[in-house]
């Protein structure tokens, strides 16, 4: 273990992650969260990032209330790939010593920040699902599930900064804050020789990227939708009360959702005002994607279902019944009949 000399750490950092010009949801949601525990720490939350164009994103960051906006420009930094990156963000972490540093769990968030702590030989948690600073020490409580959800472990790092984990997109609220920002521009002298990958193609799939997360209402179907022609209601009764469908795993295993619309451990994580499980036996690898829901409404035939225990209101029936009414009953609600 290296010891540091870590009260020269100051402040909390979030990583700003973009792609084709947009930053990614999970930044604003992290840049939230940081601003409760800078309250805690009685710091200030700072962004950074690096790429090709970077500054433009400003507005935006200040917006969520991060008081400097570190970046790095760069043409070798146009698309991600995961050295000169590290390389970069190593430099200005290392420059300006954040105690904590925060980066989305998405695939380039897991890349990078595994890359990035062992360059720094510091301490990460991947995909936390909860960020407390503990009372006593101040250190950074870092929460995420593990075997299989079956435990919530709290790991801390109290020896060596900054103190890192990558969050799970989904769990914190977006919520603005403007500050006056300031953008510090960094400069790094990359050594163009050493990095051997080159983006050659790149393909963007087909098929809708779904951020589950936007929505109040989410209305979700099981393996006892029976099958892909029954999603047919989740997707109506979501129109008629402004929100979408998505899926269980076993649903999504059946064929009868994409991966993009799975709600759980390993699909995403949603706290709407509404959700609706339909034929959701509501394993503990579901409920972790949506157990904090305000208002959990769960219509399954079998009366012992776990869904049960933790839903608001419970539907005793055969969903293939049950939501055809309901959806008659909102229609003529709504006055949309
Ligand atoms: C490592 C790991 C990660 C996982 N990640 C996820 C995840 O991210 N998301 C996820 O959802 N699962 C996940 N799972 C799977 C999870 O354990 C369950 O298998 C899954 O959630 C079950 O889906 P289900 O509720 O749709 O199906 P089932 O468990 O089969 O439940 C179907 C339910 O529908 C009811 N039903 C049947 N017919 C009708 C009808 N006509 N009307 C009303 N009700 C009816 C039944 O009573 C039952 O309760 C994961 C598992 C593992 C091991």
């Amino acid at each position: 273990m290296i010891k540091q000399d870590i009260t020269k750490y100051k402040h909390i950092w979030v990583f700003i992650e973009h792609e084709n010009g947009k930053i990614e949801r999970v930044s604003f949601e992290l840049l939230t969260k940081a601003r409760e525990l800078a309250k805690d720490l009685g710091c200030e939350v700072h962004a950074f990032t690096v790429g090709d164009k970077v500054e433009q994103f400003k507005g935006e960051v200040f917006k969520y209330g991060a008081k400097k906006f570190f970046i790095i420009e760069d043409p070798i930094l146009k698309d991600y790939i995961t050295e000169p990156w590290r390389d970069a963000i190593v430099y200005m972490i290392e420059k300006h010593k954040p105690e904590i540093v925060l980066i989305g769990a998405t695939t380039l968030g897991r890349d990078l920040a595994g890359t990035i702590a062992t360059k720094l030989m510091t301490g990460l948690t991947a995909d936390t699902t909860a960020l407390d600073i503990d009372p006593k020490t101040k250190n950074l409580l870092m929460t995420r599930p593990t075997f299989g959800g079956n435990l919530m472990a709290t790991i801390f790092c109290p020896d060596n900064r900054p103190q890192m984990s990558t969050s799970r997109p989904g769990v914190y609220k977006a919520v603005e804050e403007p500050v006056k920002g300031e953008v510090i521009k960094e400069k790094y002298e990359f050594d163009k020789g050493k990095y051997t990958k080159k983006i050659i193609e790149k393909i963007i799939e087909e098929g809708e990227k779904v951020n589950l997360g936007f929505y109040d209402v989410i209305v979700a179907g099981g393996f006892g939708m029976g099958s892909k022609e029954n999603f047919k209601y989740l997707q109506e009764l979501a129109d008629l009360l402004g929100g979408t469908w998505a899926a269980s795993r076993k649903a999504v295993q059946a064929g009868w959702a994409p991966q993009t619309r799975q709600v759980g451990q390993t699909g995403q994580t949603v706290h709407p005002k509404i959700y609706i499980a339909c034929g959701i036996s509501g394993a503990i690898q579901h409920q972790a994607g949506m157990k904090s829901s305000e208002v959990i409404i769960a219509i399954n035939k079998d009366p012992d279902a776990p869904i049960f225990e933790i839903a608001t209101y419970g539907i005793v029936g055969d969903v293939t019944e049950v939501l055809p009414k309901m959806i008659q009953m909102f229609k003529e609600k709504l006055g949309k009949a």
